[in-house]
């Protein structure tokens, strides 16, 4: 087995999911690309005992959300506070485990994100420049990207913003915009264009170190080398500030600076460091507590990302984290391929859009299904490397028929079986025959695949790890046939219910990372500590997983882990989704 061995080299594990922008809810793509697989390596890391910090929160400026206010006429504050507020609790109900969740419209943000950016201005990286931009007669500004739209000129799409298209993907400078209009309510003038002075990210100052750097990551996936590599061949100086008031201050004594604010892809992955120092106020109130976390080479840094995202966790903010000196750079970077949804009427995938309003929103998804039931789907069919589908018959499908029929299924009928027939309690084992050795050995070997899985970022052939020691668990009950032997042979009964109750035990380790409700009901039935480190680090959960329960260990009676979906239901449900009300 080849095990990713560059984590040996470190003591403390710092990892970082893609900070969502509180202009919307999030929905199931948003999980298989950049919460989940981060949310299961983090709890794998607690388990082993490893230091290990979890950052995330909401991402809070930029024209996106001003555009909003606009429209319903609120300030941008309200906007941010209501999607902050209902994804943070949507990711604590998916049992999403952020050691923080923060937001960069704190105080302490402005501060990191003005640091950050004099480090760079005195080092020369962020050069002044005069640029033309659309500008608004009536209103008497300028109206930077979503500001203003028009048709694109790379492919006619007539709702482009100023620098890029969405259709197409096409980023261009404002002039060749085709057809401008203003897009701020009540501004019937039509833009024309004027100088404006602004800040420019000197990002092929960084290109060799870049290259250099990227070199050393050959076991990155090959999505994130192709796209990283791509880009440091071809850097161009980036504009990092905009004509707007909703932002962080420009921090230069310059009169071009005031009116103007630093651009929201600047501020947002420092976001990460903002919130690291914040968790360090909140839980050591120290000031410092972050500084090893982002400094200390002995941290490992790994950002999870969905695809599109990759240019700005591999390229762009490598280079302000290089400009600054004395960070450390992520080592790795872990991007997923899109989640689209699959059209039951058209029999086609097509990609998750706000205008088709086929996204599946996280709170609507848990008003009808449990945690446990959406993250196995999601993990069982992540878009690891290539796109995948959100396909209702095929969540029913794999869900009950894997997670239930499978695991559920071993779990309650070894359970059941045991406490009806010995008193609740762990029958003594006899002596082992080839087959139970087999099967009490598979438990080594599965804790083994499943860590190597989670430990290289596969996160589907781990949770397909966890399913095969069920399917071989069911396997040797039915061999076995306990049922039987209960009346003709009770030791013998004894020793195999012996074994299954080893294998249920290693089953709840195993699943935990994956799994957490259903590990924690199944961890309180067999009366066993489901122990989970942290910033601290601790013992190694995961170790233990092979420890046997001794016979006479007290049992509780099973409660069904995994309830199954219902067809009728699941159409239901479907149609709603179909409808654009899955929302
Ligand atoms: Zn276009």
């Amino acid at each position: 087995m080849s095990t990713d061995t560059s984590a040996k080299r470190f003591t403390r594990t710092l990892v970082t999911s893609a900070l969502p922008y509180a202009n919307g809810y999030i929905h199931l793509g948003h999980i298989a690309g950049a919460y989940l697989p981060a949310d299961i390596y983090v709890r794998f890391k607690r388990m082993r005992g490893e230091r290990v910090l979890y950052v995330g929160g909401s991402d809070e400026f930029g024209v996106a959300i001003t555009i909003t206010a606009l429209k319903e006429n609120i300030p941008p504050q309200a906007v941010i506070d209501r999607y902050h507020t209902a994804n943070a609790d949507a990711f604590a109900r998916l049992g999403i485990s952020y050691d923080i969740y923060g937001r960069t419209s704190w105080p302490l943000h402005a501060d990191t994100t003005q640091a950050f950016f004099r480090k760079l201005h005195a080092a020369g990286a962020i050069p002044a420049q005069e640029m033309e931009l659309w500008y608004s007669p009536q209103l008497d500004k300028f109206l930077p990207d979503r500001y203003v739209k028009g048709t694109c000129p790379k492919c006619g799409y007539a709702d482009a913003n100023g620098d890029e298209c969405e259709a197409c993907g096409a980023q261009y400078s404002a002039r060749d915009l085709v057809s401008p209009r203003s897009n701020i309510p009540g501004d019937a003038s039509s833009p024309e264009l004027r100088a404006s002075r602004h800040w420019f990210l000197d990002l092929p100052q960084f290109a060799e170190k870049l290259a250099a750097w990227l070199e050393t990551h050959p076991e990155w996936r090959a999505n994130v080398r192709g796209i990283a590599g791509g880009w440091v061949g071809d850097l161009r100086p980036r504009c990092i500030t905009r004509d707007l008031d909703w932002g962080v201050p420009i921090p230069l004594d310059d009169p071009d600076a005031a009116g103007k604010r630093i651009y929201v892809w600047f501020d947002a992955p420092i976001g990460y460091v903002t919130n690291t120092r914040q968790w360090g106020l909140d839980r050591h109130g120290d000031p410092d507590a972050w500084v090893p976390w982002w400094k200390d080479a002995e941290t490992r840094l790994i950002h999870f990302i969905g695809k599109d995202n990759v240019p700005f966790h591999a390229v762009i903010f490598p280079s302000m984290l290089m400009g600054q000196g004395d960070y450390i750079l992520p080592d790795q970077v872990v991007a997923n391929e899109y989640l689209n949804v699959f059209n039951r009427r058209t029999g086609q995938s097509e990609k998750g859009s706000k205008s088709k309003g086929n996204m599946i929103s996280v709170d609507w998804a848990l008003g009808h299904f449990s945690a446990d039931s959406l993250r196995y789907y999601l993990c069982a069919v992540a878009p690891e490397s290539k796109d995948a589908d959100f396909d209702w018959d095929d969540f029913m499908n794999r869900y009950n028929g894997e997670l239930c029929d499978v695991v559920g299924n071993f779990v309650h009928r070894s359970l059941t079986m045991t406490v009806k027939n010995f008193d609740e309690k762990v029958p003594e084992a006899g002596e082992f025959e080839a087959d139970d050795v087999a099967m009490l050995d598979a438990i080594g070997e599965h804790a083994e695949g499943v860590a190597e899985s989670l430990e290289n970022f596969r996160f589907r052939q781990g949770i397909e790890r966890v399913v095969d020691l069920g399917r071989k668990a069911n396997v040797y009950f039915d061999a076995r046939q306990p049922w039987v032997t209960r009346k003709t042979d009770l030791p013998r009964t004894g020793t195999t219910l012996h074994v299954c109750c080893q294998v249920v035990k290693a089953l709840c380790g195993l699943m935990a990372p994956f799994l957490p409700d259903g590990a924690k009901t199944l961890a309180g039935t067999l009366g066993v500590p489901l122990p989970g480190g942290g910033p601290d680090g601790g013992p190694d959960a995961w170790a233990e997983i092979i420890t046997r329960l001794p016979a006479g260990h007290p049992l509780a009676p099973p409660q069904v882990l995994f309830p199954k979906l219902d067809k009728d239901r699941i159409a239901e449900l479907a149609e709603l989704h179909e409808k654009g009300l899955a929302k």
